[in-house]
């Protein structure tokens, strides 16, 4: 079927995101798919058995808009103990379909059309299109190639009297780098005594690396009294599948939020509320994850150690950035295609989180898999 009326895009120059375009690709090709980040094992049994458990009590009508509150609750609590931050469960702390929703309800709330949201590359694929969507026009900073670090200098030159929102991203989704102390504090200082909100994107906060910590932005108060704070059940669960997440903001920030978010979902999967509200008291779970992690890079790039790829830090994500300068001079897209076809695996080609599609001829993989695809993956890629 075909419109025959006048269709004007709203995103124009925007295709289909490349993880629907990887995955598609790899089952077409029976590759491995190491492109979209999502975990091949299985998430916990017993949490399985307690959405069950709701489900078959009969929890399965609308939760309430911004979550249930024993979910909330329970979200403070895990706050307060790891970041010593307190948010408020009535008024700011607000359960959504996932983060990536999160993310967009914040920018739709809060940008303003004309408004500039400082955008530091290369980032997840959803943040530009959220703020043109807004009506705002993002401004690009970049990460340094290779360490991925964030020149705050930069950030500050693009700051005016229009900017409204500052995105970051730790750790960092695609190249698998996390910010510092001192990267918090610069921030703090760019936007202390200014109106300019920080969206801090940290969906993979207990997936992080040699002994480092989360540097969360509520950890900072007058940061975070700037912030919203994203997060994911779905990294932290093994369940991406579930699309659940949350996001904690200051009360005015929040209520702005809410009003654009009631239109979007209205509320999140009640049965699933349930069983995260009881499951969260568990801490061993999510405080166990980052060994859980950090033995599964270990073990991915031991496995890669002799193939010509370039491995790039990693110190949280689950994700391994690799350098493939010494196989190819292909651009990186043509390169993760002619991977998925011929060789089997399926990758992100980094360049494609850049507006303007830089090529440092990197790939971005996905470990989250069990140790026997990381073994057949490695075999494939160290005989290219
Ligand atoms: N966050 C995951 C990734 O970066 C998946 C995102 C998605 O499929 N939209 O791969």
């Amino acid at each position: 079927m075909q419109f025959n009326g006048v269709l004007k895009s709203k995103l124009p120059g925007v295709g289909t995101s490349i993880f629907a375009v990887m995955s598609q690709l790899a089952n077409e090709h029976e590759a491995i798919n190491l492109a979209q980040g999502f975990p091949n094992f299985m998430c916990s049994k017993d949490l399985i058995a307690l959405v069950n458990k709701y489900m078959t009590k009969g929890f399965n009508q609308y939760a309430p808009m911004p979550g249930l509150m024993s979910l909330r609750e329970q979200i403070a609590m895990k706050t307060e103990k790891l970041y010593s931050a307190n948010y408020n469960p009535e008024t700011e702390i607000t359960i959504t379909p996932g983060g990536t929703l999160a993310i967009y309800a914040a920018i739709e709330a809060l940008v303003i059309p004309g408004d500039e949201v400082i955008i530091v590359e290369p980032c997840y694929d959803s943040y530009s299109p959220a703020v043109r969507l807004a009506g705002g026009v993002a401004k690009y900073a970049r990460l340094q190639f290779p360490k991925y670090t964030i020149d705050w200098n930069e950030v500050k030159k693009l700051v005016s009297f229009k900017t409204k929102l500052i995105i970051i991203n730790t750790p960092h989704n695609p190249t698998g780098t996390v910010l510092t102390a001192s990267d918090m504090q610069k921030l703090e200082k760019i936007v202390d005594n200014t109106d300019i909100i920080v969206l801090s994107d940290e969906v993979y906060e207990h997936i992080i690396f040699d002994e480092l910590e989360h540097q969360s932005v509520c950890r900072f108060p007058k940061l975070a009294e700037h912030s919203v704070v994203i997060s994911s059940f779905g990294k932290t669960y093994h369940t991406t599948g579930w699309k659940m997440g949350y996001f904690l903001a200051p009360e005015n920030i929040t209520k702005e939020i809410r009003k654009a978010y009631q239109f979007m979902a209205f509320a999140a999967n009640t049965p699933i509320q349930y069983a995260l509200a009881e499951h969260l008291k568990r801490e061993e779970e999510y405080l166990g994850l980052s060994a859980f992690y950090q033995e599964k890079r270990d073990y991915f790039r031991k496995l890669l150690k002799g193939s010509k790829f370039k491995l790039l830090n990693c110190n949280g994500s689950y994700f391994q950035s690799v350098g493939y300068e010494k196989i190819s001079e292909m651009n990186d897209v043509e390169f993760a295609k002619k991977l998925t076809v011929e060789h089997k695996i399926a990758s992100i080609p980094t360049s494609v989180f850049y507006h303007n599609n830089t090529d440092n001829k990197v790939l971005r993989l996905c470990f989250a898999k069990d140790n026997e695809t990381l073994e057949k993956a490695a075999e494939a890629l160290v005989n290219i």
